[in-house]
Order: C-alpha cells, then sequence, then structure tokens
C-alpha cells in the first residue's frame, strides 16, 4: 500500500474546461482521466452535473462518469449546483458529490441563482437523499464554499461568513467541507486566517483547500494551508482554467508544479512526477487552442532529484 501524505485532486475537467469554449471530445477526456490516474492522482473530479444547455462542455457528463467509475481505484467525483445534480450522481452511482455554493451572496445568486439559505436548505436535501441510499450506494458529500476568500462582485468576504456557512454545511450532514478562492484574490496570511478560524469550528472534518492561481500566490497559499494542517488540495493540470473576470489569467494551481512542491518539502503525494508531466500532451493535443501554464514543465526536475518517498526510505 503506498503511503500518502497529501492527498491531490485533479479538477481540470470540471474548473479547467468549464469557461474553455471548445468541447473536448469524450474520448479525450476519458484518456486524460485514465493517465492522470495511472500517474497515481487518486482522485479526480470528471465533470459536472449542470444542464447541458448552460454549459455544453458537461453534455457528455453521464458518459464520462461512467467510464471513470471502471478506472480501478480511482476516486470519481462530480460537481454538482443543486439538488438535480445530486439525483443524476446517485443514478450514475458516482463516489463523491461536490455540492458548491458561495459565501458571497452576490455570487450564489449569479451563479446557481438562489439565496445562500436556499442553497443550505437544498445541501440538506441531499443530504437526506444520499442516507436514505443503501449502504454501498451512498457518495460521500462535500460543502463546497466558492468566494470564501474573496468575491469578484463585492470584494473582502467576512471571515465569519466564511465559518457560519462551513458549520451550516457541516450540520446539514457534510463529509468534507472544502474552501474556495474562486477568483484567486487570497494571500498567505489570510489563508493564515481563514483557515484557523473555519477548523477550529469544525473539528475533526476534513478540510480541503481550492486555490487559483489568477495573480500568483497559489503555491504561497498551499504553504500556510499546510501549516494550518490542510491535507487536500485541488489542481488543475497545467493550470488549465482561468477566471471570466479576468481575460487572459491563469487558472487552478498547477497540478504539476503542486505535485513537486509538496514532494520536494517531504509530503508524499503518490503521484509519479514524470509520468504526470506526460499527461499535459493528451490535453495539449486534444485542445491545441487551450493555454497551459506550468514551471516545473519549463524547467524540468532539479539534478539528482530524490523523490520523498525514497529519501523516506533511506
Ligand atoms: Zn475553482
Amino acid at each position: 500500500m503506498k503511503q500518502i501524505d497529501v492527498i491531490v485532486r485533479e479538477v481540470g475537467l470540471r474548473d479547467g474546461l468549464q469557461i474553455h469554449p471548445t468541447f473536448m471530445p469524450t474520448e479525450n477526456k476519458i484518456a486524460w482521466i485514465e493517465a492522470e490516474a495511472a500517474a497515481g492522482v487518486s482522485e479526480i473530479e470528471v465533470t459536472s452535473y449542470v444542464p447541458a444547455k448552460l454549459i455544453p462542455q458537461f453534455a457528455d457528463a453521464e458518459e464520462v462518469t461512467r467510464r471513470a467509475l471502471t478506472v480501478a481505484g480511482l476516486t470519481v467525483a462530480a460537481l454538482i449546483p443543486n439538488s438535480k445534480g445530486a439525483e443524476r450522481g446517485l443514478a450514475l452511482g458516482v463516489h463523491k458529490l461536490n455540492f458548491v455554493m458561495s459565501v458571497s451572496r452576490t455570487h450564489n445568486l449569479k451563479n446557481v441563482r438562489r439565496e445562500r439559505e436556499e442553497s443550505v436548505a437544498d445541501f440538506r436535501r441531499i443530504v437526506k437523499m444520499v442516507r436514505a441510499q443503501p449502504e454501498g450506494r451512498r457518495p460521500k458529500v462535500v460543502g463546497g464554499l466558492s468566494t470564501a476568500l474573496g468575491c469578484s462582485y463585492e470584494g473582502r468576504v467576512p471571515v465569519a461568513d466564511v465559518v457560519s456557512y462551513a458549520v451550516q454545511l457541516a450540520e446539514a450532514g457534510a463529509d468534507e467541507i472544502v474552501v474556495a478562492d474562486t477568483v484567486g484574490y487570497a494571500d498567505p496570511v489570510q489563508v493564515h486566517t481563514v483557515f484557523k478560524a473555519v477548523m477550529a469550528e469544525l473539528g475533526a472534518l476534513p478540510i480541503a483547500a481550492h486555490f487559483h492561481d489568477t495573480r500568483g500566490t497559489g503555491l504561497a497559499n498551499i504553504s500556510a494551508a499546510i501549516e494550518c494542517g490542510v491535507r487536500r488540495f485541488d489542481a488543475s493540470l497545467a493550470g488549465l482554467g482561468g477566471c471570466p473576470f479576468a481575460p487572459g489569467a491563469s487558472g487552478n494551481i498547477v497540478m504539476d508544479d503542486l505535485c513537486f512542491m509538496l514532494d520536494s518539502m517531504g509530503l508524499r503525494t503518490g503521484v509519479d512526477l514524470e509520468r504526470l508531466l506526460q499527461v499535459r500532451s493528451i490535453v495539449h493535443a486534444a485542445l491545441p487552442d487551450i493555454e497551459m501554464h506550468g514551471a516545473l514543465a519549463r524547467a524540468g526536475l532539479p539534478r539528482n532529484y530524490v523523490r520523498a518517498d525514497e529519501r523516506r526510505a533511506a
């Protein structure tokens, strides 16, 4: 059994592709999922259960989910904006339902067209639905908090609001809470403040961090979250994504660079860095017009690099 200190989760197929205008053919999505799982990434958010007329990129959500579920050892997650999405996920047998709501009111209204209280109530319904499933068919339910570190409409978001909604989703029955810097406003000091405050209230419930590198603070924010004790991170291969409010900006933190930094720090991710870098060519071949980021891909591994697991064994 492979020892892992930090869980890295690929979200590029959802967060990266959702604002990209070109449809990535289903076969290419599957090839990406299979190759990244083979490189050692154990959890992938493979799609989003939103209506295809809203985001045509996810018109193949059912097929992508079904085929991802055949990849041995992979935890298959999907984003859900509401209980309709949860129903689709339950029917497919997906492993993880990543519910998302925004901490800032305006963003929640624009994104899911409802008040935050309605989102919390919907989340309670989803947990109920999941718990009514027979054992073995119950996915994990994740409570995701968007705009927790800043909002493109409202600017700064009060820490008390983040804590309040984290507690409400936890009390509703979340198996995990994700705190997200959706628009890439966060800095390490703020990350420290917000995560410490949330973790103080949530006790042993797992907390994950979802950062964007829009303003270049992504990996610094990871480091701050690690100091707080966070051990689950979202990222996208080649930093795919971007920000609809900042044209040309980079997207999620770069999975390849994240894995390198963690490994270099002695934190085992279970990911083979060379194999992970090779996955980039699958994505590039499928979508030549998509912008790819990544410092490790440009510079390569340091000379005589010794992997974290080898250092541990020595
Ligand atoms: Zn995101």
